[in-house]
Order: structure tokens, then sequence, then C-alpha cells
């Protein structure tokens, strides 16, 4: 796939707290749309380097108005604003960078605590944010065009992380992963999309029973 779609544009890797409220957002909301509602947040309540107090205190009808250019603002808008409470509550103010501290699945562990907060974000967190741990976030494009690879039993997004992991070579690092998630996304979203996937332009055709049933 490097080959194909050549080197992805390198990450300006997120503080903790700032990757976790965006991949909140993310989560099945196209990358324009989640970014123009971080842009937002980001100008509504963060000023310099502030952390998300303003956010966390925001009304909750403010939030959720301001959320609207993402999926599920109705559920997503309460379920930051609690998780920024839960985390506030939990270490005693409103920061993850003292998970720096920790090791990668204990980290993992801790945010998975709270709700909403899963494999997929727990590993957009550790891997895409400047805690840069190995971790493979796996979203609904990545679980998509690796269930139709037929790389590893269709599972849910943690299953298939953990099964990907063990195919991974022990020595890519996380800027590694990063990459590979990135060309992985861009494959979704150019050649193997949803509905009607351009299986003849694709690279990987010889090695997918998917795209080859469909020939
Ligand atoms: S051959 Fe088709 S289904 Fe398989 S990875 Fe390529 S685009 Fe996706």
């Amino acid at each position: 796939m490097l080959e194909h779609y050549g080197q992805p544009p390198p990450r300006v890797p997120r503080d903790p707290l700032s990757q976790l409220i965006y991949s909140l957002l993310a989560s099945r909301t196209r990358t324009e749309d989640s970014d123009a509602t971080m842009r937002k947040l980001e100008s509504r309540y963060r000023t310099g380097n502030a952390a998300w107090e303003a956010l966390r205190d925001a009304p909750l009808a403010e939030i959720e108005s301001l959320l609207q250019q993402v999926t599920f603002a109705e559920v997503k808008a309460p379920r930051l604003k609690a998780i920024l409470i839960g985390i506030s509550e939990r270490y005693g103010r409103l920061t993850l960078d003292f998970l720096e501290k920790y090791r990668t699945e204990k980290i993992r562990e801790w945010l998975e605590n709270f709700e909403g907060v899963g494999a997929q974000i727990s590993a957009a967190v550790v891997n895409f944010s400047t805690l840069r741990r190995r971790a493979l976030c796996v979203d609904a494009n990545h679980l998509r065009v690796v269930q139709r690879l037929a790389l590893t039993p269709r599972a849910d997004a943690a299953t298939t992380e953990m099964r990907l992991m063990r195919l991974i070579p022990e020595d890519w690092n996380a800027l590694m992963l990063d990459e590979h998630h990135a060309l992985v996304k861009l494959h979704a979203q150019t050649l193997c999309v949803f509905a009607e996937p351009r299986c003849s332009a694709c690279p990987l055709l010889s090695l997918c029973p998917f795209g080859q049933k469909a020939q």
C-alpha cells in the first residue's frame, strides 16, 4: 500500500486529553467534520495552552449544538462532558498528561473505564497522541478492509486489533503503526469504500478473497 499511496503526511500529535476529545468526536464521522468540530471547540473553550475546563463546565445544550456536524451529537455531547468530569474527579484535575508514566496496557485500561471509550479510542489516544505507544487503532474503515482481505477471522475491534498485532512485526514502532493506520484509512476511503469497492483498480486484488469473488 505504501507503494500505491505513498508516504502519508506526518501527524502532529495532540496532547492525550485533546486526542481523547477528538477521538470521541471522530467515531463514525467524516474526518472533515470531526476536524471542523474540533476547531470550533478549541476556539470556543481553549485559549492558549489552557486545559479543557471551560468545555467540561459548559452547559450540555451548548456543547450539543457545537457538535451538530458529527454523528450522534446527542449521545456524544453528554458522554464527552461526563468523561471530562470523570477525569477531573478521578485524577483531581483535568489532564491526561500523568498517563505518560504508566505502561500502555494500564493507560488503555484506565481510559476504557469510561463509558463510550473502547479499544478503538484507547488505541487512538495511546498511539496518535504525544504518548506515542504501540497500538493499532482499528476503526470501522480498518475493520472493513481487514475483513474483506480475510486477514483475521471476523470479530470486534478489540479482538481484531489483538490478532493483527500478532501478525505485525515486533520491531514496528508507534510511528510505523500510525502510518499503517493512515494507509489503511486512505485505502478504505478511496478504493475499499463501503458501497461498491473499486476492486479492479486495487493493488491488493490478488490477495483479497472478497475482491476476487466480486470479479
Ligand atoms: S480487492 Fe476490493 S475488497 Fe479487496 S481490499 Fe481491494 S478494494 Fe477492498
